[in-house]
């Protein structure tokens, strides 16, 4: 799809630093940072509180037809409110990480939320990260990064966090489903940040997407 707005795709596996990059890239750059995990744990978080079960496609897409979700940007970031209820204090909870997989793994609820990640490109330039976004969502974006990062450093980094996080189990699932799995998209510059800061791995993604003229 073109878009008349420059979209930076960051994808990775679980706890590998993308939303600490996408956040600090985007400031960088003065782009809107949209994290699509969010997007995907509101849905979980949606079913988890009306007793849905996770994996019921048919259950999960009927909760979704009757349930209005908005997704805007305030400052320079994305923006959700499931009926009417800003979600982001819940969705790092263990149980929401436990069934996200499942959730994103039901096409309709991907066809969904992809088509509103698409939006936010006709009015703004985005650093957007998630786990298909090179491959499916805009796939012809030319400046595409899949950062990576140990088992074990991605594993400190949650724990650091207060986390608790099956990421092993989070990414096989999301590597092996279906529909959009987690893969290295065509043209994406790979950047281990296992021996990196944050502020390096973003270095790296300036440098080797070329954004240096983008720069602020
Ligand atoms: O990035 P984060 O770890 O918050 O993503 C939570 C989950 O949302 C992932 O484990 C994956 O199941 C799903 N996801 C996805 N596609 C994306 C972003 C996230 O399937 N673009």
């Amino acid at each position: 799809m073109e878009t008349p707005h420059r979209v930076i795709a960051i994808d990775g596996p679980a706890a590998s630093g993308k939303s600490t990059v996408a956040r600090l890239l985007a400031k960088r750059l003065g782009f809107v940072y949209i994290n699509t995990g969010a997007m995907y744990r509101a849905v979980t978080w949606l079913a988890l509180r009306h007793g849905i079960d996770p994996s019921d496609a048919q259950a999960v897409a009927a909760l979704l037809n009757a349930t209005p979700m908005e997704f805007g940007v305030a400052g320079n970031e994305g923006t959700i409110r499931v009926e009417g209820i800003d979600p982001s204090p819940y969705l790092n909870d263990p149980d929401v990480a436990a069934h996200v997989p499942a959730i994103a793994a039901i096409p309709n609820v991907r066809e969904r939320l992809v088509a509103r990640q698409r939006e936010y490109a006709k009015y703004a330039d985005l650093v957007m990260e998630g786990r298909d976004i090179g491959t499916v969502v805009f796939p012809k974006t030319p400046f595409k990064a899949y950062i990576d990062a140990s088992e074990e450093v991605r594993a400190k980094r949650r724990a650091d966090q207060g986390l608790r996080d099956d990421l092993a189990a989070r990414d096989k699932k999301d590597s092996s489903r279906a529909a959009a799995p987690l893969k290295i998209a065509e043209g994406a510059h790979v950047i281990d940040s296992t021996c990196l800061t944050a502020e390096g791995v973003v270095e790296e993604v300036v440098r080797q997407l070329g954004l240096e003229q983008s720069l602020r």
